[in-house]
């Protein structure tokens, strides 16, 4: 009877020892980020994104911050900065930290490259993966015009968040990731399954001589730094679990080669400042259009090197216009604050996406507190439709009457 009981409240002990582990390890905070460009007003597509990513985190009771991806001085603008938070609000998207910054983050991204070998310095992390007695960064003095013409493919016209690192030509690449993904036998999405291989770098500068690096940087060519991911390249770079995409694998050839850190004119690229700020910032939910979804075997790898935890990844469908083209900041007419002014409420923005994305069969104006409780990103659609040509006046009739 004694040991019976004794035997109980073990029992009782170890169960309640397990209901706690689970809520300690279901309790660990989610953390997103709202990571808008300012570079002009945002639009509808950009609604779309910030709005799944706040009830990502809005869902699981986690923390959201507000990060200014500043980091090209050249097409950022402080109005576009506060035109965007004005608009954030509007819509109903809040944001527990920030704004931070990554134009106040440059010594930082400066001294992650300089980690890595970037200028001349040893490092352990540069030893580690250096194979074959080659650096892990090299000067790459390659041109825009080479470039384009390494890649074989135009560059596609501006706009995107992607042209931040100034190669675009990796973008070509996995747009057929995003937009036509391909699903193989085992059910697992295929990333690149085209002709991805297009427009990777093909490493012509890794392979210059010393005296050959030596002479180029003493005529003052112009380089950028960039980074032996093809030699370096694992097969844990290449997979991974998306909340909305399910498992995702890509090609090596899809992975996009070497890639620069730092442009020739000196600004970081979008790839490095964003791995460090979400390695700082404790991010550990990445929401985002599944036009970047390209970047993450290069941001995975990034985070290797800098030791950073794999955050969860949801690549959302994009909003395309009528055409099926991207929505650029300059198709102004459906801008936010064009659309505001044209009289079109909040609410009706906010419950045409719910909508369209197919986290709501109802189609009537709703605020977005309002989708916290039923949020679930396997309800959102893989294959959302084109934008109606007409949208502006279907959000102006939408009205909760
Ligand atoms: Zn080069």
């Amino acid at each position: 009877m004694g040991a019976d009981g004794r035997f109980t409240s073990w029992l009782q002990k170890s169960k309640l020892m397990a209901t706690i582990n689970m809520n300690a390890a279901r309790t660990k905070p989610i953390i997103g980020r709202l990571a808008p460009s300012p570079t002009g007003y945002l639009h509808l597509g950009n609604a779309w994104a910030f709005l799944a990513a706040w009830l990502g985190v809005r869902a699981a009771g986690g923390r959201l911050i507000l990060r200014l991806e500043d980091i090209d001085p050249q097409r950022s603008k402080p109005e576009f900065a506060l035109a965007l938070q004005e608009d954030l609000r509007w819509l109903g998207l809040d944001w527990d930290e920030g704004p931070y910054t990554q134009s106040a983050r440059f010594e930082c991204y400066a001294a992650a490259l300089e980690s890595l070998g970037g200028q001349g310095a040893e490092s352990d992390q540069a030893e580690k993966y250096a194979s074959g007695g080659r650096d892990l960064l090299y000067p790459c003095f390659c041109s825009r015009k080479e470039l384009r013409e390494l890649a074989g493919a135009p560059q596609a016209g501006g706009g995107s968040r992607q042209s931040g690192s100034s190669f675009r030509q990796s973008g070509s690449g996995f747009r057929q990731a995003g937009g036509g993904s391909n699903q193989s036998e085992d059910g697992n999405i295929r990333a690149g399954a085209g002709n991805a291989a297009d427009g990777s770098y093909p490493g012509v500068c890794r392979n210059l001589s010393p005296q050959e690096r030596e002479e180029r940087q003493r005529s003052g060519l112009p380089f950028a730094w960039r980074i032996n991911f093809a030699q370096n390249l694992r097969p844990e770079f290449l997979e991974f679990e998306d909340l909305i995409l399910g498992r995702v694998n890509f090609r090596p050839e899809a992975a996009g080669g070497d890639f620069a850190l730092r442009r020739s004119d000196g600004v970081f690229a979008y790839q490095l400042a964003v791995v460090l700020d979400d390695i700082e910032q404790g991010v550990t939910q990445v929401v985002r259009g599944e036009d970047i979804l390209g970047s993450t075997p290069r941001q995975l790898f990034l985070q290797s090197l800098f030791g950073g935890e794999r955050p969860e990844y949801a690549h959302l469908p994009l909003l395309l216009d009528h055409q099926g083209e991207r929505l650029a900041k300059r198709h102004a007419s459906i801008s936010l604050r064009g659309l505001r002014a044209a009289g079109v409420s909040p609410e009706a923005i906010i419950g045409w996406l719910a909508h369209w994305s197919g986290l709501r069969t109802e189609l009537s104006p709703c605020r977005a507190r309002d989708l916290v409780d039923s949020f679930s990103f396997s309800a959102i659609k893989r294959e959302c439709e084109l934008l109606p040509i007409d949208i502006a006046d279907r959000l102006l009739r939408l009205r909760a009457d």
